[in-house]
């Protein structure tokens, strides 16, 4: 979980900066306001422009703590440069997100703790998020619709802070994902996501800066993945 502009500046979506590093089709920049995807957020879109040309950002290669800007073309841009994330397809993913942290919240608190055993933001305001639930009558988890639109309509702040990798992983429930810890930043942090009053767990996606600002949520299907896995498919309500 590198430490990214946008986990400090989400609100950020176009700025100027410079060509750190460059090869044919990638580029390193001194500062960028992209998220690259991860923990089930896909990564964000957009475009570069300098000054002798202009291309689309199709994807992030992230080594060693740096995040190579992978181009939809060979360019090799360099100087200063203007980038853009796309609004419309961050803001879809981060509501999408928080709606997906409302979900698992619920389900840990109903299910005894239970544990996402994986989860993955779709591009078409859907999201699915398997958990580990072996013996679960699916309608319970149906049932859990009104209860999270219920969160959004109490508008629950979202709040931050990093802490020590170490001290997450003793209190319960703050690693949530039974497979992957998230790797912690090179200070050894995690960042630490809060809805007031709801839930408190490690993640580096973006997330909307109240529950309220979300549109209503549906649980769209719940089916059987294995013995132990339960997926839930749920979206955001479309028409408005
Ligand atoms: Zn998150």
């Amino acid at each position: 979980m590198s430490r990214y502009f946008c986990h400090d500046h989400p609100e950020i979506l176009t700025l100027e900066t410079r060509v750190l590093d460059a090869r044919p089709g990638a580029v390193l920049l001194v500062q960028s306001p992209f998220h690259p995807g991860g923990g089930g957020q896909l990564a964000d879109r957009g475009r570069l422009a300098w000054q002798s040309g202009d291309v689309r950002v199709t994807g992030f290669e992230v080594a060693d703590g740096r995040v190579w800007h992978l181009l939809a073309e060979p360019v090799e841009p360099s100087g200063v440069v203007h980038v853009t994330v796309d609004p419309t397809f961050r803001a879809a993913q981060t509501e999408l997100h928080t709606g997906a942290h409302i979900l698992n919240a619920l389900v840990y608190r109903h299910f005894d703790g239970a544990l996402i055993t994986g989860a993955q933001l779709g591009d078409d305001l859907t999201a699915r998020i398997d958990f580990d639930l072996p013996g679960v009558d699916n309608d319970r988890l149906r049932a859990l619709d009104a209860e999270l639109n219920d969160v959004i309509r109490q508008d629950l702040p979202v709040r931050y802070a990093w802490q020590p990798l170490e001290r997450a992983a003793t209190e319960p429930g703050l690693l949530r994902s039974r497979s992957v810890a998230p790797p912690p930043a090179p200070d050894g942090t995690v960042r630490i996501v809060e809805i007031v009053g709801l839930d408190r767990q490690a993640c580096g996606g973006t997330h909307l800066t109240s529950t309220g600002q979300s549109r209503p949520v549906r649980i769209l299907k719940v089916d059987n993945k294995g013995r132990h896995n339960r997926r839930v498919r749920m979206g955001l309500s479309r028409g408005s």
